[in-house]
């Protein structure tokens, strides 16, 4: 049966705007996905970790057939053919993809989690999200209640390319 699934991108190493672009691509040509939305991409401060430049986020919904593993497969596989670069936990990276949800399902096991744990307090994956169905929901959770509530909201902003400020070097 075919899912409605939500993929959040970030990125803050490189030309981070066309990994992002990049990675939308690569995901889309998978034959078993279909992409259906695009949010407005965010520059938003980094949240927590070492010192590092603004990230660049944005979330896509896809429908697909495939299993919630091969989904993580796919974003995995993306992410190795952006170089991701990933020294340490939090710090700046080329491309991180995370599933976010998967249609309803609660999944937990080594690999993955659903939803994403952390994805309900975070405004760089809600505000996004947000922007792209700002009917969206999240366990039952009004994405726009759960974004208003965020830690880190006054942090994320529409990027502009043209005043893209200290975001990673173009
Ligand atoms: P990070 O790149 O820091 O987001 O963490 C990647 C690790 O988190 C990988 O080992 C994944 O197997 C694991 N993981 C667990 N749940 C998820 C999820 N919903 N989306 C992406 N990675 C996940």
């Amino acid at each position: 049966m075919a899912e409605n699934v939500v993929l959040a991108l970030g990125s803050n190493l490189g030309d981070s705007a066309e990994t992002l672009a990049g990675a939308v691509r690569d995901i889309a040509d998978h034959p078993g996905i279909t992409l259906s939305r695009i949010s407005p991409v965010a520059q938003t401060k980094p949240v927590g970790g070492p010192e590092q430049p603004d990230y660049l986020n944005m979330v896509i919904e896809v429908v697909t057939e495939l299993s919630p593993l091969e989904v993580l497969d796919l974003c995995q596989d993306v992410e190795h053919r952006h170089h991701r670069v990933r020294e340490e936990r939090w710090g700046a990276r080329t491309l991180d993809v995370d599933v976010i949800v998967y249609g309803n399902l609660r999944h937990d096991d080594d690999r993955l989690t659903l939803p994403h744990p952390r994805a309900a307090e975070r405004a760089f994956v809600l505000e996004p999200w947000l922007w792209m169905d700002p009917d969206a929901h999240l366990l039952g959770q009004s994405v726009a209640e759960l974004a208003a509530q965020a830690s880190d909201r006054d942090g994320v902003r529409r990027y502009e390319p043209s005043a893209s400020g200290d975001t990673a070097e173009a």
